[in-house]
Formats: structure tokens, C-alpha cells, sequence
């Protein structure tokens, strides 16, 4: 087995296992329950899960999607956020290489797709993480090619969304987004530097855009059926970190003069 397949294996497992780590995060902390104490328990049943059933995609599969205990149903949404953390692992790692900044652009993604649920559910972005994400997102640009371009990311990022935060509370009278959203940009502006920052942005009001129009042509569109900002910008900053630079250079090649 060559050395590069062994480490895109590797992170592929332990991106499983981190996304198991994800769930319980996402689920635990916007509900106030410790993340480190006290073990995994059914929400229907309540019975304590056992080393078997914390197997990443396997049990849930072997399970067929149901608590052994009480069949209540597990959502889907377990083993498809372990497959996306895994994803993410073995796609930075073919990205980067085994650089110092790799653990930390891994924890990045995984603590965005903890966002990403936590905002969905309950319309909120804790510091909790936005905070220390954005430490890491800084030490890793200081670690690689983007130390730079850190400062300026977290000032096109956050005064962006801020600014339109601003317009919407002036002009429309209404919140359109939270301080959530903005620290949200601080902590991806800062790895993907001001046009990463910007692209995001865009790429998730497009999203959003699609998602609504979908929706109204399926006759379901309303205020409440509309995805939450953060629930858009932290897959696209992820998509922007893997594929924003030959992105932004097909953009550039596309004005040049010719
Ligand atoms: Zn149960």
C-alpha cells in the first residue's frame, strides 16, 4: 500500500470518528449538556448507548436506522454527517498534504459542520464555537501560505455581513441576521482571506436563493421554510476552501482583456 493511500484511509477513519464527536457536540451543547461527561443516551428511550451502537455508519446501517432498544427511528442525519466529516478529512488532506496547518484546517471544517446543524436547529451560532474557530483559523493561516491575508479575510467577512446586517435593520426594519452570521465570517474570513471571504458570501446567497426559489415554484414558500444563513455559509466556506482558487482564477481569466 503506497503511504499516500495509507494517509487518505487514515483520515478518512478518524474523519468518522470525529464526526460522530460532531454530533454529539452539535446536539449537546446548544442544549446545555456537557460535552465531555456523561454517555450518549437514545432521545426516545433514554437507553445509555453502548460501544456497539457508536460505531460511525455501521451501526446505524446494521441497526437499519433504529434504536435496538425501543425501534424508535435514528435519524439519517448521523450517519450522513459522519460520511461528510470523513469526506472533508480526506479531501483537505489530498488538498495540503501533511503540512503543520492539516489537524488544524480538519478541526476548522468539522467545527463548521457543528455550526451548520446548531444553526438549522435552533437558529443559533454559539460562540462557544465561532470563537475558538476562529483562533484556529488564524493560527492555521499564520502556520501556511495565508498568514497575510488572515486580517484582512476577518475584516472583508464579518464588516460585509455586518454591513448588510446594518442595511436590513435600517432600511427593511427588520433583523435579518445575527451577530452569529458575522462572527460566523470572522471565523472563515480569516483562513480563506478577503476574496475567499467574499466568494462564500456569495456562494451561500446563491445557494439560498436556489433553495428559496425551489421552494416557491413547490408552492411551500414562506418566511419559516427558508434556511438559516449560517446553515449556508459553513458548507460553502468549506467548498471555497478546497476549490476557491481555481474558482477565482477561471473569474480572473474570464475579465482579462483579450
Ligand atoms: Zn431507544
Amino acid at each position: 500500500m503506497s503511504i499516500d493511500l495509507f494517509f487518505m484511509i487514515a483520515s478518512g477513519l478518524f474523519g468518522l470518528v470525529m464526526g460522530s464527536a460532531v454530533s454529539a457536540l452539535a446536539w449537546r451543547l446548544p442544549r446545555g449538556r456537557s460535552w465531555v461527561h456523561g454517555r450518549s443516551a437514545c432521545p426516545a428511550c433514554g437507553h445509555a448507548l453502548a460501544a456497539r451502537d457508536l460505531v460511525p455508519v455501521l451501526s446505524w446501517a446494521l441497526a437499519r436506522g433504529r434504536c435496538r432498544h425501543c425501534q424508535a427511528p435514528v435519524s439519517a442525519r448521523y450517519p450522513v454527517n459522519e460520511l461528510l466529516c470523513a469526506a472533508w478529512a480526506v479531501l483537505v488532506y489530498r488538498h495540503i498534504g501533511i503540512v503543520p496547518m492539516l489537524p488544524l484546517v480538519m478541526l476548522w471544517g468539522w467545527m463548521l459542520v457543528a455550526l451548520l446543524w446548531i444553526d438549522y436547529d435552533f437558529q443559533l451560532l454559539p460562540d462557544a464555537l465561532t470563537f475558538p474557530g476562529t483562533l484556529i483559523a488564524i493560527a492555521a493561516a499564520a502556520l501556511g501560505p495565508g498568514s497575510r491575508h488572515a486580517l484582512f479575510g476577518v475584516l472583508m467577512g464579518a464588516g460585509l455581513l455586518w454591513l448588510v446586517a446594518e442595511l436590513y435593520l435600517r432600511v427593511r426594519r427588520i433583523e435579518g441576521m445575527g451577530g452569529g452570521d458575522v462572527k460566523l465570517a470572522a471565523m472563515f474570513g480569516a483562513l480563506l482571506g478577503p476574496w475567499g471571504a467574499l466568494l462564500t458570501i456569495m456562494l451561500a446567497a446563491l445557494a439560498g436563493s436556489l433553495w428559496g426559489g425551489a421552494l416557491m415554484l413547490r408552492g411551500k414558500g414562506d418566511g419559516r421554510t427558508a434556511l438559516p444563513f449560517g446553515t449556508l455559509l459553513a458548507p460553502a466556506a468549506m467548498v471555497v476552501y478546497l476549490v476557491g482558487d481555481p474558482i477565482m482564477a477561471a473569474y480572473l481569466q474570464l475579465l482579462r482583456p483579450r
